[in-house]
């Protein structure tokens, strides 16, 4: 009897039902591929959940994470849930708490784009076409968004407000393990981005790098100025291939690739804790204009079932079945509507289509 894995799928609000959809599909093509058994629990969270149970993240959807080996997440939100206390709102109120809950404090997202949607993305063709293929990995739970203290003091002209960027050798030890880890098993280069030249984290950041560095003798570990790097990403990103980032420095760079590669419906995401328990979700938000419509695209969501078979069952060629498959579609000309660029042999199909035709083309 095989060993069986356990998927929480929790598919949220707006567009997250519709492409968690597809997601499932493809997920029933290849479980034959799968040396373990997979079992998948579907779960309320975000809007819906506060619409059934007045609580986005209720003790059942919780419980049922914690006996999963990872979580596949939709996503959440919409201006309905507004008038709700920030907390009590679907992203704080599931999506925030799980991340904590969990302690996933490893964000990896990879950008790359399609040849055949160069054209989507602000980027020249001839820069492109030298390459993009990157993974963005940023630290998600400490850095100047959680430091204390922080905070407004002061009245009228002598107001002022502060925030406190710290990060511990162990925090930043844990994440680049992560991201050396990674590393390992593409171009072993790592581009760790900071601003040494003036913040005292930076240089801690820069110092523990090189030392765990020593332990990855074959990854070759260089440190870039964000500033200078925001720059080197436009100019020429096929310098890049695995970037470390702290938890600002990431929030920014990791968009900025998400822009060069056209379009955020294309972009899975994962988070990790220490022991690679991972939730996979898509880059985007839950689209709440397109919702219902049967025009979002699925291809985030179901690259990011490709991630959680690549890094949660360690299944790396049957996640490459599946990432071919889209290119196969792609290739084609099959577009949803987001990825439409007007050009001959195009054809626009809805989410569902896109789903199946996907799931068809899976070898
Ligand atoms: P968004 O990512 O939902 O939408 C931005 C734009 O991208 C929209 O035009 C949307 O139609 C388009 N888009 C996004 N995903 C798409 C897809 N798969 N296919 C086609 N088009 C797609 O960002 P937003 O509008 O700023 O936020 C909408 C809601 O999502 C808000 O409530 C926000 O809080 C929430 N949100 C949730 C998450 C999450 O669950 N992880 C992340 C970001 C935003």
């Amino acid at each position: 009897m095989a060993d069986i894995f356990k998927i929480a799928i929790l598919p949220g609000d707006g567009i997250g039902p519709e492409v968690m959809k597809q997601a499932i599909k493809i997920l029933e093509k290849i479980e034959k591929y799968i040396t373990k058994k997979i079992v998948i629990d579907t779960y309320t969270v975000g809007g819906a959940a506060i619409n059934l149970y007045g609580n986005p993240l209720p003790k059942k959807t919780l419980y049922g994470c914690e006996k999963s080996d990872a979580i596949l997440f939709g996503s959440v939100g919409g201006s309905e849930w507004d008038y709700l206390p920030l907390n009590k709102r679907p992203e704080k109120g599931s999506l925030l708490k799980l991340r904590k809950h969990f302690n996933l404090f490893a964000n990896i997202r990879p950008s790359f784009f399609y040849k055949d949607l160069s054209i989507l993305s602000p980027l020249k063709e001839k820069i492109l076409n030298k390459g993009f293929d990157i993974i963005c990995i940023r630290e998600l739970t400490g850095g100047i968004y959680f430091g204390l203290p922080n905070g407004r003091k002061g009245k009228g002209i002598d107001e002022y407000a502060f925030d406190t960027e710290i990060y511990s050798r162990f925090e930043i030890e844990r994440i680049a393990h992560i991201a050396f880890n990674i590393a390992l098993k593409r171009k072993k280069k790592i581009c760790s981005i900071d601003k040494a030249n003036v913040l005292n984290t930076s240089i801690l950041w820069r110092e523990v790098l090189t030392d765990i560095s020593k332990q990855y003798i074959s990854v070759k570990l260089e440190h870039m100025y964000i500033d200078n790097a925001v720059m080197q990403l436009m100019k020429n990103p096929s310098q890049f291939d695995v970037i470390l980032c702290s938890n600002l420095f990431g929030d920014i760079i990791s968009d900025q690739c998400a822009m060069i590669s056209g379009s955020v419906g294309n972009l899975p995401s994962a988070s990790f804790n220490q022991n690679y328990f991972g939730l996979y979700e898509p880059s985007g938000g839950s689209a709440p204009n397109i919702a219902g419509k049967n025009i979002a695209n699925p291809i985030a969501q179901i690259l990011s079932l490709a991630m959680l078979i690549e890094y949660s069952l360690k299944e790396r060629n049957i996640s490459q079945k599946i990432k071919n498959a889209i290119q196969k579609i792609l290739n084609l000309g099959y577009r949803t509507k987001d990825l439409f660029t007007n050009s001959k042999n195009e054809k626009i199909i809805t989410t569902d289509d896109m789903g199946t035709l996907i799931m068809e083309s899976i070898i």
